[in-house]
């Protein structure tokens, strides 16, 4: 059943909010203790909020387009009287005293939260090892990872728990999570989802977009959330366009790039089924040829600069004083020390030094502002491969799902994860994750369908032909 179907279900009357929750909680209860998607089940709320859609629906009203649907959201999005841990110690405690705008429009339009997935610390992985919680595994074969950082919000969509999710995207961790679990995940343009109470980690870069089974389940949930809102002085003014109406238009006519750089160092039959979703493409009347992104090779050098600065900054407000968690000691600076030290991971630690260091005097223009101008040029070139294409096309992750441990000694090895993702998030584009196919270890492979800014029909409409190309 498709998200539009349950919807219908449920605003018809034909079935209720409460049994659809209830199944999803039964399979949670089931099956998540092998797989730790979740950091917390909303049990209680979440068969409040689908009372009060049955309710609604009882008395003659419409709950919306989403009437009934199960939605789990990243533990980094923050859920008034809810625990927002971003699995973090220092968070560990925390109930935010508001709610993200996701939430809210989510909530509007008649979907139940069912919970708060795990995530690697602060949203700085490419595993979900870096949960403070213990690892998510995935549902394909549990001693691989989900992928990260959204890793648990990838696996509640893969298992079944709910048919969608909202993760936040910094440098691929919707996609990346998204093509290792074989889910449709989108990473939005920068400001068209709102970010108000996402908690932040590298602001230039964060922002929110769905996981769901299929490209329309994820443009239906795109359209319910994308659009301006006052509270995040990020956000687009313009209205968001309709997704879902321009899915069935196909691809004649398009002309679609196949990126060098977003394929380069790829795992064979990981390049393998990119070729093939290109050819499958063509053969739906699209003009494909190669394309180039030069500069987005140094898209993970710049990347590992810009976000561990921003973040440097962002995570200087965890000191023990207005959030969560405090360690005493004998002054100021003792208490801030023993809360950092006792309350961040490894990832984290390192992370904030990076930033620190990049953003120090005397180092500043060297590491900061050079990585700035990296940027710029990553911009420039995607702006002179859009002149030539209307999309382009890549690989989302350069491997399919890897071992638990096996990336966990050596931080440059987990970071290569992003290098077919992170030049989006630096020029601020939308891209999407679709599965197509499998590698050669049977599992997921996901194909990254990418597309100018403020461009998310095109995105999705190319998508959803990928899709079809595949019955
Ligand atoms: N894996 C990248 C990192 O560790 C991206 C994370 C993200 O998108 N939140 O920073």
């Amino acid at each position: 059943m498709t998200l539009a179907e349950t919807a219908r279900a449920v605003r018809a009357g034909e079935r209720s909010a409460r049994e659809i929750v209830d199944e999803h909680l039964a399979l949670i209860a089931d099956r998540d203790g092998a797989l730790h998607a979740f950091n917390h089940v909303m049990t209680d709320d979440a068969r409040a909020a689908a009372d009060e859609v049955d309710r609604r629906v009882a008395a003659g009203d419409d709950p919306g387009s989403l009437a009934g649907v199960g939605v789990a959201l990243k533990d980094n999005m923050c859920t008034r009287g809810v625990p927002t841990t971003c699995s973090s110690r220092i968070l560990e405690h925390w109930h935010p005293p508001y709610d993200a705008t996701i939430l809210s429009r989510l909530a509007a339009a008649g979907a139940v939260m069912v919970g708060k997935t795990n995530l690697d610390e602060f949203a700085m992985g490419s595993s979900t090892e870096n949960s403070a919680f213990g690892p998510t595994c995935n549902p394909h074969d549990p001693t691989r990872v989900p992928g990260g950082s959204s890793g648990g919000s990838a696996a509640a969509v893969a298992a079944g728990f709910v048919p969608a999710a909202f993760g936040s995207d910094t440098g691929g961790s919707i996609r990346q999570p998204a093509a290792l679990c074989g889910v449709v995940g989108v990473k939005p343009t920068y400001g068209r989802v709102s970010r108000y109470g996402l908690v932040a980690f590298a602001s230039s870069l964060d922002q929110i977009g769905p996981f769901a089974a299929s490209v329309e389940d994820a443009a239906l949930l795109f359209e319910v959330v994308a659009g301006h809102d006052p509270l995040d002085s990020t956000s687009v003014p313009e209205p968001a366009p309709s997704v879902v109406d321009g899915l069935g238009d196909g691809v004649e006519g398009l002309r679609v790039g196949l990126t060098k750089e977003f394929v380069e160092g790829a795992d064979a039959d990981v390049v393998a089924r990119v070729e093939e979703a290109a050819r499958a493409l063509e053969k739906a009347g699209a003009i494909v040829s190669e394309a180039s992104v030069p500069a987005a090779v140094y898209g993970l050098s710049a990347y590992y600069l810009i976000a561990p600065a921003e973040a440097s900054s962002n995570l200087a407000r965890y000191d023990g004083v207005r959030y969560g968690l405090r360690v005493d000691g004998d002054d100021i600076t003792d208490m801030y020390t023993a809360t950092r030290a006792a309350g961040f991971g490894a990832e984290v630690k390192r992370r904030i030094m990076l930033g620190t260091y990049a953003l120090s005097a005397g180092y500043y223009d060297a590491y900061y502002g050079q990585a700035q101008r990296v940027r710029t040029l990553i911009i420039r070139d995607f702006e002179a491969a859009y002149a030539d294409h209307d999309l382009l096309l890549g690989a989302t992750s350069p491997t399919t799902a890897f071992e638990i441990g096996a990336k966990t000694e050596n931080p440059l090895t987990m970071y290569l994860s992003d290098v077919f993702t992170i030049p989006s998030n630096l020029a601020g584009h939308p891209a999407i994750s679709v599965p197509y196919g499998t590698g050669d270890d049977g599992l997921p492979v996901g194909v990254q369908v990418l597309a100018p800014a403020l461009a998310e029909p095109l995105m999705f409409r190319a998508a959803a032909a990928l899709e079809r190309s595949l019955s």
